[in-house]
């Protein structure tokens, strides 16, 4: 038994759990029940394994990168996540998850969406699909991510403006709830990272596991070991970390490195620096760091990334560091500005912001010349060149 893995009440050590509303107990416990039979049938495996070769493009390229391994002094491999279709790791997730659906026969799917990823996400697999598909974005995410509602609109899906509290992920994430109260029969909700109610985050996990699958037997090729010395992802929720660490965790040789936003400064009270700052509570049906006040009410992160704009973190990343597992390290807005930039111009590669913040680790470590790094690029930069553009003075010296 895997001990960083969930336990069988939903828990990663202190962290977890499903803490919902007594009327989707019944969704939740026949999600709990049949996730894992499905998951593992030859039948989903076969269609899963097709949609992710064939539809995202799958497996990603593990790429070394010479110019920015000669930079830091070591052997830099990217996880090339940004290559996926509609340009980032979360297809994984929505492709797995509305294979699950239709399996359990849910005739129409509810998603969330901050900066409208996971939506557009979610909205590409039902049109594939030919499910119905309902996204709930804050209104002022709305406003900040119109192409993203385009998208999403010229997709099929409807997509349902929140206005209540400050109209963002969060509050969408209590309208997508509340809608799943009102049809819990015929309704999947397909939560976007590796947090919410058990089992949501390992089902999440599983599905992303593909990433480090994919990264044991491309380096087993093209360095003749299985594992890197380190490995570096992003965290949001934690799904792209989750999948790039997933079957390492128990390997002791492989050392961990998680970027999470600091924003303006981890002090600067504008940041989504969960782990540095977030004391316990319950977010999104789990208990985990929370950025919270003292009043223990839930405060509106900031990150110049819209993607790693939460104010919790996934409780497997939240249970890796307390056990010290996993470190995590604070990247600032101008640090993963500064490291998009460098990336753009030593590989041509013009990251997603959310991946420049585990670009921007890279100055905050320590390598020896032999060792083995895959960081992994979690998404493209194309949602992110007007802001790239605004803050270009950031890389002047
Ligand atoms: C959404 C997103 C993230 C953050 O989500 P995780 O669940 O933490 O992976 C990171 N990178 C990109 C490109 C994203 O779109």
């Amino acid at each position: 038994m895997n001990k960083y893995a969930v336990d069988s009440h939903g828990y990663y050590g202190n962290f977890g759990g499903a803490y919902i509303p007594e009327i989707l107990h019944r969704c939740v416990k026949e999600l709990e029940r049949q996730y894992l039979p499905i998951l593992e049938s030859e039948e989903f495996r076969l269609k899963y394994e097709r949609l992710l070769r064939d539809y995202v493009g799958r497996p990603s390229p593990l790429y070394l990168a010479e110019r920015l391994s000669e930079k830091y002094g070591c052997k830099i491999y990217l996880k090339r996540e940004d290559l996926n279709h509609t340009g980032a790791h979360k297809i994984n997730n929505t492709a797995g998850q509305i294979l699950l659906a239709r399996k359990m026969g849910k005739k129409r799917i509810i998603a969330e969406t901050g900066a409208g990823q996971h939506g557009v996400a979610t909205a590409t697999v039902c049109a594939l699909m030919d499910m119905e598909c309902v996204v709930y974005m804050g209104q002022t995410d709305v406003e900040r991510q119109s192409v993203n509602v385009e998208k999403m609109k010229m997709l099929g899906a409807t997509v349902v403006p929140v206005t209540s509290g400050n109209m963002t992920l969060k509050d969408a994430t209590n309208e997508a709830i509340r809608d799943w109260c009102c049809h819990p029969q015929d309704t999947y909700y397909i939560i976007g990272s590796t947090v919410g109610p058990h089992p949501y985050p390992d089902l999440v996990a599983r599905l992303q596991s593909v990433i480090s699958r994919e990264i044991k037997q491309q380096l087993a090729e093209q360095e003749g070991r299985d594992y890197p010395d380190c490995l570096i992802a992003c965290v949001g929720g934690g799904s792209n970390a989750a999948g790039t660490i997933y079957h390492y965790l128990e390997n002791p040789k492989v050392r961990i490195v998680l970027a999470e936003a600091g924003g303006k400064g981890v002090e600067s009270g504008e940041t989504a620096a969960t782990i540095a700052l977030g004391q316990v509570g319950i977010i999104h049906g789990a208990r985990t760091y929370v950025i919270q006040n003292d009043d223990g009410q839930i405060e509106e992160p900031y990150s110049i990334s819209a993607g790693l704009d939460y104010p919790g973190i996934g409780p497997l990343h939240a249970s890796l560091a307390e056990l010290g597992r996993a470190e995590v390290l604070a990247v600032n807005d101008d640090e993963a500005v500064r490291a998009a930039y460098e990336l753009t111009r030593l590989e041509g590669i013009i990251p997603a912001l959310e991946s420049a913040h585990a670009l921007g680790a890279l100055p905050k470590l320590r390598f020896h010349p032999e060792e083995v790094v895959v960081l992994t690029v979690s998404g493209r930069g194309d949602k992110d060149i007007e802001t790239y553009m605004r803050e270009r003075h950031q890389t002047e010296p």
